[in-house]
């Protein structure tokens, strides 16, 4: 299993579970990547996929560097174009219904996997549920919403739109800067998201499952075999799974094996909540796509998405843009640490990950792509491809998830 993050973590115990020899490769500990700086909500609830903006003026927004919601380098553009306007064609309002749809076997299994996989690792004190809560701040921007909230009701998920005052009740240390409010009350949350990951991968020494120092660019052939250099000597196996998040390509590039995945990087910082304010549950400001969510750590404030190199220098500016508002809504105090924790969503522009064998490479399985969602669909998807792996029949159609899509 390569990769220890939210995804790979969750596969390793699906796998041991199963009674399979696993070992768990990493060139970090547990938890440590992408799945380190999310917000921490596990939103069975999602429905409709993060889209290219629909309006001009959000575009041109985006376009000047005003907007809070996204920031590109523009050096990066020509590089992402063709991806950027895959993401647009998938973004159509028939197209976010279809990936609603396509999408809705594994939201709708997220929470029950993750609860699950929480008591036997015992870890249940880090999820909370409490719901989340989306904010509008314009009647246009809730008006917006109707079409994601009629399938919802289609879906049958939860969901109590508010007043502001309803909100408040719920939140009573936010400001009154806002019209209306949803409260998806399904959605679970979670207060250490590293916390979460390293007690998966205790549950899977405890289940005699290996967690191994390794870098997974030593994978190649040997005879029938898989082989990858960890610390501890070379490790063979009969299959490998990628599960390497937004480094996946650094494996699968020289194994000939192209994905179009792009990165749409992400940004956090802790606060200190100023006197006794407390946030029941993550907040989103959905106008200026951040979410103040309550951690172990202190208030996160995550950002929304950056268009740049994976390994570019961080240049969170977004923040400078969003900080006025989040202040206003909620009293943030002093940061805790010096310095912005930056990720990398790791991001296909249908929205959907890929859960599925490797076209043309006996024996190597893909868990990768899981953008917004990856702490949400980890244990889900560890499910999955568990199921695949030892020929038991999947608990759903796994041919959305296919990686041959990309093929064609
Ligand atoms: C700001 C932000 C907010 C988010 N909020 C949410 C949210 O609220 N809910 C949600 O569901 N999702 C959220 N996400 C998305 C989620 O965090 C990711 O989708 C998820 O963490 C991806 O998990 P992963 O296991 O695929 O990747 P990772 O966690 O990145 O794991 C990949 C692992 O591969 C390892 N690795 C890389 N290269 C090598 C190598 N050569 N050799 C060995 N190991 C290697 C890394 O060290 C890492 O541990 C958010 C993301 C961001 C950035």
């Amino acid at each position: 299993m390569l990769g220890a993050g939210i995804v790979g973590t969750s596969i390793a115990v699906h796998l041991a579970k199963r009674g399979l020899s696993v070992a768990l490769v990493d060139r970090r500990p547990p938890g440590e990547g992408t799945s380190y700086g999310n917000a921490g909500i596990i939103e069975g609830n999602t429905i409709f996929p993060a889209a290219f903006p629909s309006s001009f003026a959000e575009l041109a927004r985006i376009a000047l560097k005003r907007s809070p919601v996204a920031n590109y380098h523009l050096t990066h553009l020509p590089r992402i174009a063709p991806w950027l306007l895959a993401f647009r064609a998938a973004s159509r309002p028939e197209r976010l219904i279809e990936t609603a749809r396509l999408m809705r076997p594994l939201f709708a299994r997220a929470v029950a996997e993750h609860e699950a996989l929480a008591a036997e690792a015992g870890a249940e004190r880090h999820l909370s549920r409490r719901g989340w809560l989306k904010l509008y701040r314009t009647d246009a921007a809730f008006a917006a919403l109707k079409p994601e909230l009629d399938v919802a009701a289609q879906f049958g998920i939860a969901n109590l739109p508010l007043d502001r005052a309803g909100a408040l009740a719920l939140e009573p240390a936010l400001a009154p800067d806002f019209r209306h409010a949803v409260h998806w009350t399904g959605a679970v949350s979670v207060n250490n998201p590293l916390a979460l990951t390293r007690a998966y991968a205790a549950r899977l020494t405890a289940l005699g499952g290996a967690t191994l120092n390794g870098d997974a660019r030593t994978l190649h052939r040997a005879g029938p075999y898989w082989r990858i250099d960890t610390a501890a000597g070379p490790l063979d196996a009969a299959d490998a799974v990628v599960a390497l998040g937004p480094w996946t390509p650094d494996v699968l590039n020289a194994l000939d094996i192209r994905l179009p995945l792009a990165v749409k990087r992400g940004y956090h910082r802790h606060f200190r909540p100023q006197g006794n304010a407390a946030l029941g549950r993550p907040v989103l400001d959905a106008e200026n796509g951040y979410v103040l969510a309550p951690m172990e750590q202190g208030i996160r404030l995550t950002t929304g998405v950056e268009f740049a190199a994976r390994d570019a220098p961080p240049t969170p500016v977004q923040f400078d843009r969003l900080l006025p508002a989040a202040r206003a809504l909620f009293p943030l105090g002093e940061p805790i640490e010096p310095e912005a924790w930056m990720g990398a969503r790791p991001c296909f522009a249908d929205s959907r990950p890929v859960i599925a064998r490797a076209p043309g490479q006996r024996g190597l399985w893909l868990a990768v792509g899981h953008a917004h969602w990856g702490l949400t669909l980890g244990p889900v998807t560890g499910r999955l491809i568990a199921e695949m792996m030892t020929g038991a029949t999947p608990f759903c159609d796994p041919r959305p998830y296919g990686a041959e899509r990309f093929m064609r």
